[in-house]
């Protein structure tokens, strides 16, 4: 028997809709590429969408085309993507710190028919204008006074605005339409695209807003510094629409003091960003003796978040950590590490242990490890595999690509090698192409990572494996100082005693001034492993 409720479709505009009729006054405040702070109202937000979306029908854009980005986070972004994904568009989000060899790749792998750029990105538009074998629509997101002078081949985005009429009905079309995309940032080949539908986006904004996922209300001001070229921002400014929270967009500035400034400024509840972004921001709050007067919580992930970043958060700045683990292919969302009530009564250090994990699958993902031979592995908090998930958010093929399926057997193998305790915390140990072989064992290079950060005189650690010619490979840690710290490395090795199975102990110490860092703002351990190949060569 068939239930007796409407088949409406979860579509991606209707979150805009939502947000201009329940929040019309909501503010959603942008900082700018050419200077200044933004400000305007969810309603707004809808009138030049609606606008934007008439443009792109004038432009000749139909559904289904690919139209990209190449722009920080801010309301024109915003605008853009409601604009393309309501009028049953593609929105393909490109990160500009890929090489430009992958941006041309992706553009024409896509084959995206325009490309809206924030100034800051000019330079890149115009490389690509040079070398794209078909001709595309190039749009400047400013106004006329902004426009570059030399390049008169550029649409202006505010003309486009300007000359729009705001009455537009978002079409209403199957909810498994593809809405964005977005390519992986191609560490291991070329990037891959990764194909959301309206569905899958809308599906992905419940589980993200739930309290035990990242607790977003209508009394929340919340900041994604992780941009939207990083898997649409986690998702965040479509929760911030299906809430009603006040959003705040950094714009290009995602240094500390600038995120600082404008966390204090406009009271910003909540955050989101990789570890990177988190270290320049305590760095400057601590050397500034700053504190936090508005930030409940943070949203730490798409790398391992350190120990002793959670405690200097919680500890010193009274700012909950929320740990998440995602992939581009979970859209991003799979596990958020929040702590059950049995764990509130530990002591601060065990709580702080059991933070070290990625956490908990949220609603709607499915998770488990297995062996190599495919045989799921017990949730025992010791047994460590490959990590599967499936799930309505979750990549089934890549675009361009559906003749071949990632999958296995159903679930989506993340890459990713980690154990599961009884109460369903998963940690990640490594990126199965990270995971240290040593005399035919393996040796986590996060769980060393993690120690090491504990130790003060540590600002950063990176530990890889390298080849070894007895043990075929052993750990190598690479650390940065912490401001004023004289650290040496027997002090640090004997750091480890007692804290982690001698064997896993770091054959050697290198101190370095700073890690080089992908697309995506992590570190590039397969870069380090190039550099530090024969270090132990004898
Ligand atoms: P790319 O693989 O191109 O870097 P993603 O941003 O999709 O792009 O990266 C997903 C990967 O990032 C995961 O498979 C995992 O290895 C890593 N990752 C994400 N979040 C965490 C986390 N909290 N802890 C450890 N690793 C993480």
């Amino acid at each position: 028997m068939i239930g007796l409720m409407m088949q409406q479709p979860l579509l991606v505009a209707s979150l805009l809709t939502h947000a201009c009729r329940h929040h019309a006054d909501q503010e959603i405040v942008s900082r700018r590429v050419e200077g200044g702070i933004h400000r305007y109202r969810f309603v707004d937000l809808g009138v030049r969408s609606r606008r934007m979306a008439n443009a792109l029908a004038a432009l000749g854009i139909q559904p289904g085309d690919r139209v990209a980005t190449l722009a920080w986070n801010g309301y024109r972004h915003l605008e853009i993507n409601f604009a393309v994904s309501g009028s049953g568009a593609v929105l393909h989000t490109i990160n500009p710190r890929l090489h430009l060899d992958q941006i041309a790749y992706i553009v024409e792998h896509a084959d995206d028919r325009a490309i809206f750029f924030d100034l800051t990105f000019l330079p890149i538009i115009e490389a690509l204008q040079a070398r794209l074998s078909t001709p595309r629509l190039f749009v400047a997101m400013c106004d006329a006074a902004c426009m570059p002078p030399a390049n008169d081949s550029l649409l202006c985005y505010e003309r486009l605005i300007e000359s729009h009429k705001s009455d537009f009905d978002w079409p209403t079309m199957d909810e498994n339409t593809a809405s964005s995309l977005c390519y992986t940032s191609g560490t291991t080949g070329h990037p891959k695209g990764v194909l959301y539908s309206h569905r899958s986006t809308v599906l992905h904004s419940y589980a993200g807003a739930l309290p035990d996922a990242f607790n977003c209300s209508a009394r929340d001001t919340i900041l994604p510094v992780v941009p939207m070229f990083h898997v649409n921002a986690w998702g965040l400014p479509f929760i911030a629409c299906m809430v009603g929270a006040k959003l705040v967009l950094p714009g290009p500035a995602l240094d500390g003091k600038s995120l600082y400034e404008l966390i204090e400024a406009e009271q910003v509840t909540m955050s989101a960003g990789v570890p990177t972004i988190w270290q320049g921001l305590l760095a400057h709050v601590t050397a500034q003796g700053g504190r936090f007067s508005s930030m409940k919580r943070t949203v730490i992930g798409g790398a391992p978040c350190p120990t002793a970043m959670a405690a200097e958060f919680q500890k010193v700045h009274n700012v909950d950590v929320l740990h998440a683990w995602g992939m581009t292919e979970l859209s991003p969302l799979g596990t958020v590490c929040s702590l059950k009530a049995q764990h509130l009564s530990l002591p601060e250090d065990a709580r702080y242990g059991i933070q070290a994990k990625q956490g908990r699958a949220v609603f709607g993902i499915d998770m488990k490890i297995v062996d190599h031979n495919g045989k799921s592995l017990s949730w025992d908090g010791e047994s460590v595999g490959d990590l599967l998930v499936r799930g309505p958010w979750v990549a089934s093929a890549y675009f361009g690509d559906t003749a071949t399926s990632p999958l296995s057997d159903g679930w989506f193998p993340t890459g990713d090698m980690a154990r599961i305790d009884r109460d369903g915390f998963m940690q990640i140990t490594d990126r199965s192409k990270d995971v240290i072989k040593s005399g035919g064992e393996w040796i986590s290079s996060i769980d060393i990572e993690n120690i090491a950060c504990l130790h003060p005189g540590v600002a950063s650690a990176t530990c890889i494996g390298v080849r070894h010619p007895k043990w075929d490979e052993r750990p190598l840690l690479l650390i940065t100082r912490a401001a004023g710290s004289a650290l040496e490395k027997d002090e640090l090795l004997s750091f480890f005693d007692g804290r982690l199975a001698r064997w896993w102990k770091p054959d050697d110490v290198v101190f370095v001034d700073s890690f080089p860092l992908g697309a995506t703002g992590k570190v590039l351990k397969n870069r380090l492993r190039e550099q530090f190949v024969d270090h132990y060569a004898g």
